[in-house]
């Protein structure tokens, strides 16, 4: 049986095309739409292709901005806009390029030139795709959160600590700079929580890092390391600047009123620093700092050991 497969297959592609949930447009050498499938110009201009066929690229712009249908237009001056977009259009060979409508929709447009005269047009929708992209970015950053930060406090939690305080202190070696390292405890807290209860000690332990916070400078490190154990450190700063700074902290808690519902608090901490010595390992500063905090206990509380 004799079989006319070209012939077939022109009127196949033709109603295929037309059919397509696909877009399709041609635009010929004056930048005028010669043909478009309704899944190109719905999306894009939000008309029907009878209503732009023989219409240029600018016109068809124009009065889809114009309306507010289509394509989302970011702009004041819609014909800096097209100068921008005829920079673009008819440059390359092929190219592909996002696109964003007014409905919230994600178009994933490429362009090809055929022949030197037309420039061929497909569109598709990429709207789930950019969906689960945001959801992934959104899941990842939430994972960062929960791994690097107290939920309580949201400021570093020791996981956190740890991997930037090694960072620092190995940079601290090698360059021969400045760093000190203070830890702080909470005097007294079980009694804080034993007179009024967990959730209440929750909230002073919230309110302390918003007073610390306070004092300190954007690039200090600050992270809670423990329940109510805190960590600081400070780079290319004197000792003596670390102590007025800590010092400093000491009196803000000391003066603060911790106010909870109807209830008014005060706290101390204590402080245990030390400033990293040459070729020091994290580890042993760490050491430092910590008996010097069991000595600010020791010696009564409210107070700093260096
Ligand atoms: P000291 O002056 O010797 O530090 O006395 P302290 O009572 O503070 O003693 P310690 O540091 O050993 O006690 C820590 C207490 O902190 C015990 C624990 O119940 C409480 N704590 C730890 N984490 C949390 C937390 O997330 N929330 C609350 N509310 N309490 C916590
Ligand atoms: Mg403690
Ligand atoms: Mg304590």
């Amino acid at each position: 049986m004799e079989r006319n497969y070209p012939l077939e297959i022109d009127k196949l592609l033709a109603l295929f095309v037309a059919q397509s949930n696909d877009g399709y447009a041609i635009f010929d050498l004056d930048d005028r739409l010669m043909y478009a499938n309704p899944s190109y110009t719905r999306p894009t201009l939000g008309v029907s292709p009878e209503q732009v066929i023989g219409k240029t690229f600018d016109e068809c712009i124009k009065e889809a901005f114009q309306s507010r249908r289509g394509i989302k237009i970011e702009t004041a001056d819609i014909e800096q806009w097209l100068a921008m977009a005829r920079q673009k259009r008819w440059q390359q060979q092929f190219r592909s390029f996002e696109v964003d409508l007014l409905n919230g929709k994600w178009l994933l447009i490429t362009e090809q030139i055929i022949g030197d005269k037309f420039l061929f047009l497909h569109s598709t929708d990429i709207s789930r795709t950019k969906y689960l992209e945001k959801e992934l970015r959104e899941a990842q950053s939430k994972l960062y959160q929960q791994a690097y930060f107290d939920e309580l406090t949201q400021i570093s939690n020791r996981r956190a600590f740890v991997q930037r305080a090694a960072q620092e202190v190995e940079k601290a070696s090698r360059n021969a700079n400045e760093l000190t390292l203070f830890l702080f405890d909470i005097d007294h807290f079980k009694k804080i929580n034993d007179s009024h209860g967990h959730p209440v000690g929750d909230k002073v332990l919230k309110q302390m890092c918003q007073v610390v916070n306070s004092q300190l400078r954007s690039y200090d490190i600050f992270a809670r390391i423990g329940g109510e154990e805190f960590a600081l450190i400070f780079t290319d700063t004197s000792q003596l600047t670390c102590c007025s700074i800590v010092e400093r902290i000491r009196l803000s808690i000391q003066c603060h009123s911790f106010k909870l519902d109807n209830l008014s608090l005060s706290c101390t901490v204590s402080f245990g620093g030390a400033t990293l010595n040459a070729s020091e390992k994290f580890e042993s500063l760490m050491s430092r700092a910590d008996k010097n905090l069991y000595q600010a206990k020791r010696a009564g509380r409210n107070q700093s050991v260096l």
